[in-house]
Order: C-alpha cells, then sequence, then structure tokens
C-alpha cells in the first residue's frame, strides 16, 4: 500500500513552476541577471540575440517581435526583461490568459512608448479573436477598432508607438501558424547542464552572501532537473537549514550541508520528490508497472491530471523513467532500479526512493 502524506503540491520544492514562497520573496528579484552577460548558459540563443539587438540599434529600429519557447523555470521571463534592459527599453508583462477582451489588449497596445516591450507570458493562451488584433499591431503598428453596433458600426485605425512584442510558450506547436509567422526572431530554450547551473548556483549564492564551494554547487546542480528556478530555490533553502545548523547568518555551503538539507526536503539524488516516487511506486506496486491510464493514476494518488502530465511527467520521461503508450503510464527498468524494485515484487538493498 502507498501511504498517505501531507504532501503540500502547492508548494512543491521541485516545481518548475513558480509556488507561493518564490513570489513572496524578494530574493528572488536580487538573483535575476540583469544583462546578457549575466545570463548563464543558452549560448545559441544569447548570441544570435546579442547581433539583433545591436543591429536593431544601429538602424536605430525596435527589435523585431520574439518568440521563445521551451519548458518552465529556464529564463524567458528573465530573457525578456534583459532585452528590454539591452535595447534600453522598458519592459510591459502579461499573461495571454489576463487578456480576455479586445478592449484589453487595446489598453496595453496604447500605453505602450516608442521602442518599449510587450512580454505575454504563455502566448499560446490567447483566443482568436485577441489574436486578430494583434497581426496588424504587429506588422504595421496599428489597431483597428469597431465604433458603435448594426448597421452603423464602422472601424477606426490608431496609430502605435513601434514596440517589441517577446511571447512566451512552452511548446511552439500550441501557437496557431499565422501568429508564430509574425515572429521575426524564435528561439528554443535548452534544459541547462549541470555545469551550467553550478554557475548560476554560485553567482545566486554570493548575491546572497552564503557562498557554496564547487562540490556542493555541482550536488545541488545535479538535484535541480535542469532548471534555474528550482536551482535557485532548492539554493535558498538548503542556506536556510544550514543558517539553523551552523548558527551562522552566512553560512558557507558544502556538499555534506546540502545532502541533508536536500534529504530533509525530500528531494532524492537525481532530483525526484516525494510526488515523483509516489506516483512511481503507484505505477508499480498497484498497476504491475502499467500500462495504467492518466486520469486512474491521478485519480489513484489524489492529485489533477493536468498537474501530474506538466509538472512530474517531463521529467521522468526525460530520465527514461517512464514511458507513455496507447494503453497508458508505464514505469521503465531505469525506474524499478532507481526505487530498488525489482519486477517480481522484491525490493533490492538500495532502497533510494522511501
Ligand atoms: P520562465 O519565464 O522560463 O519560467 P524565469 O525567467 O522566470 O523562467 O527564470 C526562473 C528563475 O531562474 C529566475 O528567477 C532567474 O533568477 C533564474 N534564471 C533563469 N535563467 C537564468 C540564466 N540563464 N542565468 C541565471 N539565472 C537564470
Amino acid at each position: 500500500m502507498i501511504e498517505e502524506s501531507e504532501f503540500d503540491f502547492e508548494n512543491r520544492i521541485v516545481s518548475p513552476e513558480p509556488i507561493k514562497k518564490d513570489i513572496e520573496e524578494e530574493l528572488e528579484r536580487s538573483i535575476r541577471p540583469k544583462t546578457l552577460d549575466e545570463y548563464i548558459g543558452q549560448s545559441k540563443a544569447k548570441e544570435n540575440m546579442k547581433i539583433y539587438i545591436e543591429a536593431a540599434k544601429q538602424r536605430g529600429e525596435v527589435l523585431d517581435h520574439v518568440l521563445l519557447y521551451g519548458p518552465p523555470g529556464l529564463g524567458k521571463t528573465t530573457l525578456s526583461e534583459i532585452i528590454a534592459h539591452e535595447m534600453g527599453a522598458n519592459c510591459r508583462k502579461t499573461n495571454g490568459s489576463a487578456i480576455q477582451k479586445p478592449g484589453d489588449l487595446a489598453a496595453l497596445l496604447t500605453n505602450l512608448q516608442e521602442g518599449d516591450v510587450l512580454f505575454i507570458d504563455e502566448i499560446h493562451r490567447l483566443s482568436r479573436a485577441i489574436e486578430e488584433i494583434l497581426y496588424p499591431a504587429m506588422e504595421d503598428y496599428v489597431l483597428d477598432i469597431i465604433v458603435g453596433k448594426g448597421p452603423s458600426a464602422r472601424s477606426i485605425r490608431l496609430d502605435l508607438n513601434r514596440f517589441t512584442l517577446i511571447g512566451a510558450t512552452t511548446i511552439a506547436g500550441q501557437l496557431t501558424a499565422p501568429l508564430r509567422d509574425r515572429f521575426g526572431i524564435i528561439a528554443r530554450l535548452e534544459p541547462y547542464s549541470n555545469d551550467e547551473l553550478c554557475e548560476i548556483i554560485q553567482r545566486s549564492s554570493m548575491i546572497l552572501k552564503s557562498p557554496c564551494d564547487n562540490q556542493g554547487a555541482m550536488e545541488l546542480a545535479s538535484r535541480s532537473r535542469g532548471t534555474p528556478r528550482v536551482a535557485n530555490r532548492l539554493l535558498r533553502r538548503s542556506r536556510d537549514y544550514a543558517q539553523v545548523i551552523t548558527g551562522s547568518d552566512t553560512p558557507t555551503l558544502n556538499k555534506e550541508l546540502i545532502d541533508t538539507a536536500l534529504v530533509r526536503m525530500g528531494v532524492d539524488s537525481l532530483g525526484l520528490d516525494e510526488l515523483d516516487r509516489r506516483l512511481l511506486k503507484m505505477i508499480i506496486v498497484s498497476y504491475g508497472g502499467g500500462p495504467v491510464g492518466l486520469e486512474t493514476l491521478a485519480a489513484a494518488i489524489g492529485e489533477d491530471a493536468r498537474t501530474i502530465e506538466e509538472s512530474c511527467e517531463p521529467f521522468l520521461m526525460q530520465l527514461g523513467f517512464l514511458s507513455r503508450t496507447k494503453g497508458g503510464r508505464c514505469a521503465t527498468d531505469l525506474a524499478y532500479a532507481h526505487l530498488g524494485m525489482t519486477r517480481n515484487g522484491q525490493t533490492t538493498m538500495f532502497h533510494l526512493g522511501k
């Protein structure tokens, strides 16, 4: 039997999405890189962006519209703010789901100053009607609005200041083709290597005044699921533990302290947390390793199917622990090995997934 526990899903420590505690934290702002040089990794996207920014500046033009795509927590918002900063412009931020009515978008667009960046996170959530207002705005910097109703309705055209739209989405394929085609620059953000995460962790640890040694940073990096947001969060929590354990408010973080902290947080050697392990164990123990349908699985562990699909599965599949088949989800041999379990139901000595 899988035991029920008081798992705090909303504040899941390894979530690639922002959690309540991140949003509250002032520190989050101070850690965020402000220039392209401070932005670690993503070398391809960064080098291209440097050239486009330089060229636009030399010509005295606004930067072409940019589409950034990739999993959550990889730095899309950060890169947008940096682009605005490098262009010497303001960055106005919103979310696709917040733009419900044509008037919402019109208000945003008419308030933009010359050269401003408009960042729309989750841009795939825009409705078709809103997208259609966006097309002429992106192409010709004009806004067509309908005044009046019925037979007396007429369309008037307003000139807008030139602006750069930066759209962010997790999967480029979620966007309609006409919208995607209107972006001149399309960049895909990739998961970070452990070396890059190590650099991010060491930079953040200096800002937090709790330097992290090389081994410690590497340990944290290898448990951060390729995601800077997770790395920074695990760093802040490890620092809290270290502060209590050492009694210093500027503790130096080493491998031992970090390991102790992460074990207490339930984050294992590969970055799996209790929810990941519970999911895998449910497939293995209750469904003989699968296949089992997503909805059945979600009901069995008492979690929302979308959370499982978006927040657990991508990483478990990246590790090769989970496969999606026509019949449902299956646990792979690698998952059995990581949890110290075998297909005949026995548990091996190296039980990592307690
Ligand atoms: P996204 O918009 O893709 O969900 P964010 O831009 O909000 O991700 O990034 C999450 C956090 O990770 C930020 O607070 C930032 O501090 C950190 N971060 C992201 N990318 C980088 C990077 N390339 N270098 C350093 N820190 C980064």
